[in-house]
């Protein structure tokens, strides 16, 4: 994309982590002027250790590159397409990792500096923004991520309400739909109650004997734990969002009594005998593909958590979208406060993008913030940028924290945590593919994998037709 109307206001960009940096490129790349806004290295985060813009703050690692069979790996690729420099540095500074992406971070993140350095479109301010952006700034991305400072973090907070900006999360392990074994679990809300919205039948109901739970209770406690970092310590916030396994070291009996109690539910496979405990599992997309076990925020290594939940009857064979975690954190009630587009609906100036939207990962991050730059860009062209297919990564991704989450608990308090990118945000296929490419019929695992693929080609084809259909034209006007 070139400029072709003249633009005398800039897009100021606040951050210039892993979403700040790509969103600048983004607008400049279409011919318009940004001011970038760091304010390391004279304040610095508690995680950042350097001046570089995109600098990781912990692993190396972009994920997965298999763009056919992994949805970290698709997004790669549809990145890659739109001319991303978060995957143009990473691709030039890539160390061996077997099939994931991992670079040299250190010659990443100058990679990234140097071409926004060196972009004529691009200046860079080094100061911290100490509160809602001045008034006068029309077109403006948000992208301080997970650690956004003090002043400008409460500056948003007093901007939306007291439920709209976290500053942890709180993330209960998300499972696929269709890995859960609904011939021993089944659908039933507690007391079969209705509530907004409702059918009575909204939860997803895993049965567990005496032996069953005792045994999960112990390996809960055993299991390896990631531990908080020292400025994640001593804060409040724990005491309403307990990790599962703390409550669990609390008492023998005290799951029983909360999360896991097995009141009001009745087993229909086996009516009169009465669940020791129940573990439930909530929707969390609007596209009903994705559950969450409620209650099980966790500190569990990723490892642990998968063979514990996995002893849970009914989810033997779960295959997990994401996995729990607590982390200090910054993100907003995107689906509640931003539009389809990124802005905050009360102040639509301000656009927001980056971990601070509800996405996770540096990827994704990334991806959230190259959004965000062409929307911005299109704006300061007085364009209007339709939004990527729901087929593709991008459009899952930016459909999820824009409104494919569902609101789940009771009005007021939010359930929306960050999200991955996962294919159970991705809609269904017309029709699940049934042969090999050779005619021999798909078998058990072969038929996860053809599905995986087949929904990656699909997004590969659309993000394609979006590209040719919106940003090609939008050049040559
Ligand atoms: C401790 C920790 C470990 C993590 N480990 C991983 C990992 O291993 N893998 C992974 O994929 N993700 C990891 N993440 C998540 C990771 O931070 C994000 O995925 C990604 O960096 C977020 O990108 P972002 O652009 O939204 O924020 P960031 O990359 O953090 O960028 C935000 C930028 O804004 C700047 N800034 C903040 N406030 C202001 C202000 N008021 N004015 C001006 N500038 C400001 C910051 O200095 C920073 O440069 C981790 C996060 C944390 C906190």
């Amino acid at each position: 994309m070139t400029g072709t109307k003249p633009n005398p206001e800039p897009v100021h960009i606040v951050g210039a982590g892993l979403a700040g940096s790509e969103a600048a490129w983004q607008v400049a790349e279409s011919g318009v002027r940004v001011v970038l806004h760091e304010m390391r290295p004279h304040r610095m985060t508690e995680a950042h250790r350097t001046d570089g813009l995109a600098e990781l703050v912990c692993s190396n690692s972009f994920r997965s590159d298999d763009a056919a069979n992994n949805a970290v790996g698709l997004l790669h690729a549809e990145m890659r397409r739109l001319g991303s420099l978060i995957m143009r540095a990473a691709d030039a500074n890539q160390v061996p990792a077997g099939g994931a992406l991992a670079v040299d971070r250190d010659g990443f993140s100058a990679a990234v500096t140097k071409a926004l350095n060196e972009h004529p479109l691009i200046e860079i301010h080094r100061s911290e923004i100490q509160g809602l952006p001045p008034a006068d700034w029309s077109n403006v991305i948000v992208a301080t991520g997970p650690l956004t400072s003090a002043p400008l973090a409460e500056a948003i907070r007093e901007l939306t309400d007291e439920n709209a900006l976290a500053f942890f999360d709180a993330i209960a392990p998300i499972v696929y739909k269709d890995s859960i074994d609904m011939s021993v679990a089944w659908f039933q809300s507690r007391y079969d109650k209705m509530g907004p919205g409702g059918t009575g039948a909204d939860y997803i109901n895993c049965p567990m004997t005496k032996e069953q739970y005792d045994a999960f209770v112990d390996a809960l406690i055993s299991g390896e734990k990631t531990d908080f970092k020292d400025w994640e310590t001593n804060t409040p916030y724990f005491d309403g969002c307990l990790p599962i396994e703390v409550m669990a070291e609390r008492g023998h009996e005290t799951l029983r009594h909360g999360p896991m109690k097995p009141v009001g539910l009745t087993n229909p496979y086996d009516p009169t005998v009465k669940p020791y405990a129940i573990v439930q599992l909530r929707q969390d997309n609007k596209l009903g593909t994705l559950y969450n076990l409620v209650g099980f925020q966790t500190k569990l290594k990723h490892g642990a958590q998968q063979r514990v939940f996995r002893t849970i009857p009914a989810l033997e064979k779960a295959e997990f979208a994401r996995l729990g975690g607590l982390h200090r954190n910054t993100f907003l009630n995107s689906p509640k406060l931003l539009d389809a587009q990124l802005r905050l609906r009360a102040q639509p100036q301000l656009r927001f993008a980056g971990q601070m939207t509800g996405c996770e990962g540096y990827v994704e991050s990334a991806s959230i913030g190259l959004m965000a730059g062409l929307y911005a860009a299109a704006d300061a062209r007085s364009q209007t940028l339709a939004p990527p297919p729901a087929t593709t990564a991008l459009g899952s991704l930016l459909g999820h924290i824009t409104g494919g989450h569902i609101e789940t608990i009771e009005p007021g308090a939010r359930s929306f945590q960050p999200m991955n990118i996962n294919f159970g945000l991705f809609p269904p296929l017309a029709s699940l593919p049934t042969r090999n490419p050779d005619g021999t019929r798909l078998r058990g695992n072969e038929k996860t994998v053809a599905k995986k693929q087949a929904i990656s080609a699909r997004a590969l084809t659309d993000i394609d037709r979006w590209i040719a259909d919106n940003l090609r034209v939008a050049a040559a006007a």
